[in-house]
C-alpha cells in the first residue's frame, strides 16, 4: 500500500510505498516531524488521525479466537488494536481440527482490511522441545510443525516460541535439545513464517531467562539470521534484567544488543511484573499497576531502538474493559503523556 504526504502549504508530495514484510513497520513519524503534512490514508483524515497509526507504532493484545478463528480480528480492531497475537488452536491440547479454506480466506481478507499487522501465533503450552523425555519430544516436534505450517496458512508474520522446560536434565542439555529440535523443525516444516524465541522468567527449569540461552541456540542453527526474538517486558524484569530504571533499561538493551543486535526484536510482549525484580516468577500485571511501573513502561515502548517492534500485551483479563484499559495506558504512555 502506498502512503502519501501532501503539503499543505507547498503541494509538495512525498510517496513511499510500504516496505516488505520482513521489515514492515521501519518508516515511523513524531507529530513534530509530521509538521504541516496531510497523511491520506483510505479511512483517515489528519484532524480524526488516531496517533499510533499515524506513527506507525503497532501496538494490540493478545485475542481470544473463540467461534471462528478470523473473529479474533475484528475482536482486535474493536479494542484498537492495528496487531495482536492469538493462539491458532485450543493451546492446551494435543488435539487440533483442520483449519476450514473458508475460514482461512476470510481470515487473510479481514487481516487486510483492518489493516492488523503484525499477526502473531503463540505456540501451545503443552509443546517442550527442552525436554529429555524423548516420546514427549517427538510429540512436541511434531505438534510444533503442525501449528508453523497453520501459521503459514493463516498468513501470520510472527511464531513466537517458548523456550520449555530441561526438567531436571540440566539447562546445557535442554538447551542442546531446543536446539537440534529448531533445526529439525525448520527443516522439515519450509515456513515462511517468521519463528520467534521469547525470553522467560526463569521459573522452575525453564530455560531462556539469559539472553545468552538465545544466543546459544540462535548460533546452532543453520541460518542464525532467519530466527528473531520476542522480548517480553515482565519476563526479563523478572529475570534479573533492571529495565525499570533508565541506567538498567539502557545496560540491559546494550548487554541485548552486543549479544543478539536488537533489530532481531520483531515483538515485544508488553507486560508488567506483578512479581518483584529477579523473583523468577513469571506472572503478568495491569499497564503502570505492577512492580515495572507506567514511567518504566513509558520509557520502553518510547525507546527509538525498538521503534519497528510490534508491542503486544498478554494482561490479566476479566473483562473487555481491562483491555481497553491497557490499550488506552498503553497508547498514551506511546505519545510520552
Ligand atoms: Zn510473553
Amino acid at each position: 500500500m502506498a502512503y502519501t504526504l501532501v503539503s499543505k502549504t507547498s503541494k509538495r508530495k512525498l510517496v513511499w510505498v510500504r516496505l516488505p514484510p520482513s521489515a514492515p513497520y521501519a518508516q515511523s513519524f513524531t507529530k513534530k516531524a509530521l509538521g504541516s503534512w496531510h497523511f491520506r490514508y483510505p479511512d483517515f483524515s489528519l484532524k480524526n488521525l488516531d496517533y499510533h497509526r499515524i506513527c506507525m507504532k503497532r501496538i494490540g493484545l493478545h485475542v481470544s479466537i473463540a467461534g471462528h478463528i478470523y473473529e479474533s480480528l475484528g475482536r482486535a480492531r474493536e479494542l484498537g488494536c492495528n496487531t495482536m497475537q492469538i493462539f491458532s488452536r485450543n493451546p492446551r491440547g494435543w488435539q487440533a481440527s483442520n483449519l476450514e479454506k473458508s475460514d482461512v480466506e476470510e481470515f487473510s481478507r479481514l487481516k487486510i482490511k483492518y489493516d492488523i499487522s503484525p499477526v502473531v501465533i503463540h505456540i501451545p503450552y503443552i509443546i517442550n522441545l527442552a525436554t529429555s523425555d524423548d516420546s514427549l519430544y517427538k510429540r512436541s516436534i511434531d505438534a510444533y510443525i503442525d501449528d508453523l505450517k497453520r501459521a503459514d496458512l493463516l498468513g501470520a508474520e510472527y511464531f513466537v516460541t517458548h523456550l520449555g522446560s530441561h526438567v531436571g536434565s540440566g539447562e546445557d542439555n535442554g538447551i542442546k535439545r531446543f536446539s537440534d529440535a529448531l533445526k529439525e523443525i525448520i527443516k522439515r516444516a519450509k515456513s515462511k513464517t517468521t519463528i520467534l524465541l521469547e525470553n522467560t522468567a526463569g521459573s522452575g527449569d525453564g530455560i531462556g531467562y539469559r539472553f545468552e540461552h538465545i544466543k546459544r541456540i540462535i548460533e546452532n542453527q543453520a541460518n542464525p539470521s532467519e530466527i528473531g526474538v520476542c522480548l517480553d517486558t515482565a519476563h526479563t524484569f523478572a529475570a534479573g534484567y533492571d529495565i525499570k530504571s533508565k541506567a538498567g533499561l539502557e545496560d540491559t538493551l546494550k548487554k541485548f544488543d552486543k549479544l543478539l543486535g536488537l533489530g532481531r526484536i520483531k515483538v515485544v510482549h508488553f507486560n508488567d511484573s506483578l512479581s518483584p525484580f529477579d523473583s523468577h516468577v513469571d506472572r503478568h500485571q495491569h499497564i503502570g499497576k505492577g512492580e515495572i511501573g507506567l514511567q518504566a513502561l513509558g520509557r520502553i515502548i518510547r525507546d527509538p531502538r525498538l521503534k519497528n517492534a510490534a508491542f503486544i500485551m498478554e494482561t490479566p483479563k476479566e473483562s473487555d474493559k481491562d483491555d481497553k484499559r491497557n490499550m488506552a495506558l498503553a497508547k498514551k504512555i506511546c505519545k510520552g503523556r
